[in-house]
């Protein structure tokens, strides 16, 4: 069933990303977590400034970055659900598995992949 938490595609769910005005970011946050450049500016003779955008989660992105992050080769289904990391969780699972524990991962890992249900 069709939701608010349902994308038909990756590329609805990247669209879906609401960009945010870099002041509304703490000063220490003000970089793209995925390639640590900084919110809005660009390297000398490049238009390539990241602009953020917020997940659900609360930690904003590069929007260059993230629609980078998810190009898949395929179109895939993206479901939105809340993840825990309480213990026996799923969440509590990934992070065990993959040792991370940043923003970076438990952002990322708030969106399913359908390998690791
Ligand atoms: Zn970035």
């Amino acid at each position: 069933m069709p939701d608010e938490n349902t994308f038909d595609t990756q590329e609805e769910f990247v669209k879906s990303l609401v960009p945010v005005p870099i002041s509304s970011i703490p000063e220490v946050d003000r970089k793209c977590p995925h390639c640590w450049k900084r919110f809005g500016e660009t390297d000398p003779g490049y238009d390539n400034a990241e602009d953020p955008v917020k997940f659900r989660c609360g930690h904003a992105f590069g929007e260059k970055c993230m629609k980078e992050v998810f190009r898949l080769p395929i179109p895939v289904k993206v479901e939105l659900h809340p993840l825990s990391f309480g213990s026996g969780s799923r969440g509590a699972k990934l992070v065990s598995d993959t040792g991370v524990k940043s923003a970076i991962g438990s952002a990322l890992y708030a969106y399913p992949n359908p390998d690791l249900k």
